[in-house]
């Protein structure tokens, strides 16, 4: 917690715009700390979508509440506001669990879609926590990532948009009570000292050496998101015609954490690219709701089929600033070959 901790976090609180920033060990702390800050726990029910990474579940069932699965929409990979609701109504119609919050995820990059949630949320009366692991330096509405939800949690592992040199994260929030309570629960949940310890917490705090790592990258990251965009143009330019490309809401930009095609000939594209020495990934290839760890968990009726279609036509290609335009033209060139295969 050396001095570059305070100056990253009030770099970060500038650049989207919120009050308060919290630093922490990873983005997995970043979505746990602000649900022990509410005092989540059993009895509890939290809302988040199933086509995500683990982690988004995972700080929810940590706490000893019930993570219940949503579905998303095939245009962004996010949230269907539609599902949420539906979720919603089963668990109160159940009566056994406490309707608390939703955890929204902006998939590779988008934010989701945030006026309509907030609508939901405050219909009845939930916090929304953006698990902003994947987005952070998108806008909607020109408003920052950051901003968009009452408390956010991003991360700072070297994949995501912002990268540092191992583990970090940081939560966002305009509500200086539960910041508060977040730095207290970020050091052993300490009070006025170190040796004061006022709830139960852990130790979560972010490395000084990777926050002096984010002051520098924090200084480029526009320029690097501006590269980013370039690259997820020339894809769709070189793409859009034989698979499905990634769409962009007009009223949002995106931090392309992943540049995600949608093929029915997937898995032949990706053996055709590995073939060629070009890596790719599939995030993801199970929803959550599927997993051996989650599959006990409440689905919403009518369950997921949004999320299951996507696992099986999602492959994500090589995305990052600094991808140089003959290496694309090869990726391009791969992907156009086998996608277009008799
Ligand atoms: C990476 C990621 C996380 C977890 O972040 P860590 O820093 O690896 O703990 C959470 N949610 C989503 C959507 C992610 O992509």
């Amino acid at each position: 917690m050396g001095p570059e901790i305070a100056e990253l976090e009030q770099k970060l609180a500038d650049y989207c715009g919120v009050r308060e920033v919290i630093s922490c060990s990873s983005g997995t702390d970043a979505l746990w700390l602000p649900l022990l800050a509410r005092s989540v726990g059993p009895d509890d029910a939290v809302f988040l979508p199933s086509f995500t990474f683990t982690a988004t579940a995972e700080a929810v069932a940590l706490t000893g509440a019930t993570p219940v699965f949503v579905d998303v929409q095939e245009h962004d990979f996010n949230v269907d506001p539609d599902s949420l609701v539906a979720a919603i109504a089963d668990i109160d119609a159940k009566g056994e669990l406490t309707p608390r919050g939703i955890i929204s995820v902006d998939l590779f990059g988008q934010p989701a879609d945030y006026p309509a949630l907030r609508t939901v949320a405050d219909r009845h009366d939930l916090w929304l926590l953006d698990d902003a692991a994947q987005s952070f330096g998108a806008t909607h509405d020109g408003k920052k990532v950051g901003s968009l939800a009452d408390v956010t949690a991003t991360s700072f592992f070297p994949a995501k948009p912002l990268g540092c040199y191992g583990d970090g994260g940081a939560i966002f929030t305009d509500d200086a009570d539960l910041a508060e309570i977040m730095r207290s629960i970020r050091v052993h949940g300490r009070g006025t000292g170190k040796y004061d310890n006022v709830r139960i917490g852990t130790n979560a705090r972010l490395d000084t050496m990777q926050a002096a790592i984010l002051l520098q990258k924090l200084s480029i990251f526009d320029d690097e998101l501006t590269a980013r965009d370039r690259v997820a143009r020339r894809y769709r330019d070189g793409l859009a015609d034989v698979v499905r490309v990634p769409v962009v809401r007009n009223e949002a930009t995106t931090a392309w954490a992943q540049y995600v095609i949608m093929t029915e000939n997937r898995d032949r594209v990706q053996e055709a690219l590995r073939r060629d020495g070009i890596p790719t990934q599939i995030y993801y290839p199970k929803p959550l709701h599927a997993q051996t760890a989650y599959g006990d968990y409440p689905i919403v009726p009518g369950g997921l089929p949004v999320s299951e279609r996507l696992t099986k036509l999602v492959l994500a290609l090589p995305m990052h600033p600094y991808l140089d335009e003959p290496t694309q033209d090869r990726i391009i060139a791969g992907v156009r070959e086998a996608a277009t295969a008799a």
